[in-house]
């Protein structure tokens, strides 16, 4: 098909590479550039006040008008969340998404009045596209947890990319056609590198299937003569769709809590994924006009969130849901680690409150992760056995333990490449060599803009959170530079001071030091100005604090 001629392909892991989020990858090729998703990540707890990490993507923002399209594996935010800031500075090159994940992202982009400059164009299982010169990209079928969600394969004039995306093989998906075996297949010997999800690399065994969740949740709720809560993901469109199929066999009505939830079935409604008459939900407030065994409450907050339903109902602030002796709470979703010991407090709780609790356990699936185990991987790798892979999608270890299931399978040692977040890999037409790194350390978002909060805001939050705030404020006459009186201290969550006298007065003493010091400089020289004395003051206050307390408080000097 094509007939120019050929130059070196380059692939950038440029991001979500690492870690289970932030995904964003690139092909190039001649002047030309796909992008394959856009996710945004969540901080760690050390980075106070930041809401979310993009790729960085200097390297593309140098190189705009090469970009041809973003094409978006599936709707979850870890691989479309960063559009919204991303678009602006690339120009708002046109997306490929499939029809769910198109709702999602168009449903955001009118949250922020940005849907009229963006050019989206939905795809499905039979979609093949032309894309600029050089490029054809294949979107095949796959299960996930979300509708359509695809495996992308890029075809260029030099070499082949398959993007796995988050996937698993389920053999009786609940709502949706299984993945597109026949098309994957047909890819086998036709990739030159495929990048494989490691979400899951260190189970064993097959993913349970969507279909065994929703019969197990139906049984169970079948036999409860009270209420039942679930608490769900909203972003587990598939599980939603098993709940609403259970509340229509069992004859309670929905009542929804939380506003991603809301938000996440109206859009499969609308999208005809999920289909419900209004008549089967009903509103927080009106929960009282039914019997308890007419009601099925879904609710956000599995992982103990502050604000969330769940968590709210278990410290009895809801306005609407309190529980009651007879109510059985269903926990329908995994604990990320980090949150476990939350989870159990708010569990505690509702236990506390008199109701009775189900979690997932190997006895009884009530929720399966939406992406493959071991066995679904080896499925998937049979399927389409590409030259080299690369596993993503996960830690160091997910994909080291990954690259030991390839090789397990037969794959030789030299064709498991480990990609770094921002590697380039540059394709000859028969081997992958190691390129040049393009930028790629995070972009730091919080309430207040793209990217203006930098370490030294980070670690600011970091201090205040930690050690609080001391300020010293010194009135000084501005013909003499005298210290007026004495100075005035106020402290933040760093000490009490009537219980710091002593320490007061040791800063106090050190400030006159300081100033004495300071007046004889700026007699000898012109350049000493008033803010050498603020800082001198500031540096040697912090280290006498820190020699007598171990704290580092934020210091501030205010003179007036
Ligand atoms: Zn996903
Ligand atoms: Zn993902």
């Amino acid at each position: 098909m094509f007939t120019n001629r050929k130059e070196l392909l380059k692939l950038c892991t440029l991001s979500g590479t690492t870690e289970i989020g932030r995904n964003c990858n690139f092909v190039e090729y001649g002047d030309e550039i796909v992008m394959i998703d856009a996710g945004y990540s969540f901080p760690g707890q050390e980075m106070y006040g930041i809401d979310y990490l993009i790729p960085n993507v200097s390297y593309l923002k140098q190189n705009k008008e090469k970009i041809k399209a973003i094409l978006i594996t599936h709707g979850h935010l870890d691989h479309t969340g960063a559009l919204k800031w991303i678009l602006p500075e690339l120009g708002y090159p046109p997306i490929y998404a499939g029809g769910f994940a198109k709702a999602l992202i168009e449903e955001k982009m009118k949250e922020y009045h940005m849907l009229d400059k963006v050019k989206i164009f939905g795809v499905d299982r039979k979609s093949q596209l032309r894309i600029g010169k050089n490029f054809q990209a294949t979107f095949i079928g796959i299960n996930h947890s979300i509708p359509d969600a695809f495996s992308i394969f890029l075809e260029t004039p030099n070499g082949n990319v398959f993007f796995s995306g988050d996937y698993k093989i389920d053999l009786t998906p609940a709502n949706e056609p299984q993945t597109d075996y026949e098309k994957l297949r047909q890819l086998r010997g036709r990739i030159d590198v495929a990048l494989m999800e490691s979400t899951n690399a260190t189970n064993p065994g097959k993913a349970p299937s969507e279909k065994e969740i929703f019969e197990n949740l139906a049984e169970l709720i079948k036999k409860q003569k009270g209420r039942v809560v679930v608490a769900a993901f909203s972003s587990l469109i598939t599980r939603l769709y098993s709940l609403i199929e259970v509340a229509k066999i069992t004859k309670r009505k929905i009542v929804l809590s939380g506003r991603s939830l809301d938000q996440a079935i109206d859009i499969a409604r609308r999208k005809r994924y999920i289909t419900a008459e209004d008549s089967l939900f009903i509103k927080e407030k009106d929960i009282n006009k039914y019997a308890d065994n007419e009601l099925l409450l879904l609710c956000t907050g599995s992982q103990g969130e502050r604000f969330a339903a769940l968590n709210r109902i278990s410290l009895n602030e809801h306005k609407f849901i309190k529980i009651h002796k007879g109510d059985l709470i269903i926990m329908s979703s995994s604990e990320i680690p980090e949150n476990i010991s939350t989870i159990g407090r708010m569990t505690d709780r509702i236990i506390g409150l008199g109701a009775d609790l189900v979690k997932d356990t190997i006895d009884l699936k009530i929720h399966s992760t939406g992406h493959g185990n071991q066995e679904d991987m080896k499925m998937m790798y049979d399927l389409i056995q590409p030259r080299t892979v690369m596993p993503i999608h996960g830690p160091l270890t997910f994909r080291y333990f990954n690259k030991q299931n390839f090789l397990r399978w037969g794959m030789r040692d030299e064709d498991i490449l480990l990609t770094d977040d921002g590697q380039t890999w540059l394709l000859d037409g028969h081997t992958w060599r190691k390129g040049k790194k393009v930028e790629s350390k995070p972009i730091l978002i919080d309430g207040l803009g793209v990217g203006d909060t930098g370490d030294i805001v980070l670690k600011d939050r970091k201090q205040l959170s930690e050690f609080g705030m001391f300020v010293t404020v010194l009135n000084m006459s501005e013909k003499s530079k005298k210290i007026i009186g004495r100075p005035r201290f106020i402290s933040r969550g760093f000490v009490y001071m009537k219980g710091s006298q002593e320490l007061l007065k040791e800063i106090e003493n050190l400030i006159y030091d300081i100033h004495h010091d300071w007046e004889k400089q700026s007699q000898n020289s012109k350049g000493i100005t008033i803010e050498n004395f603020k800082d001198a003051i500031e540096k040697e206050l912090s280290k006498l604090i820190y020699k007598k307390t171990e704290r580092e408080p934020i210091i501030l000097t205010v003179i007036i």
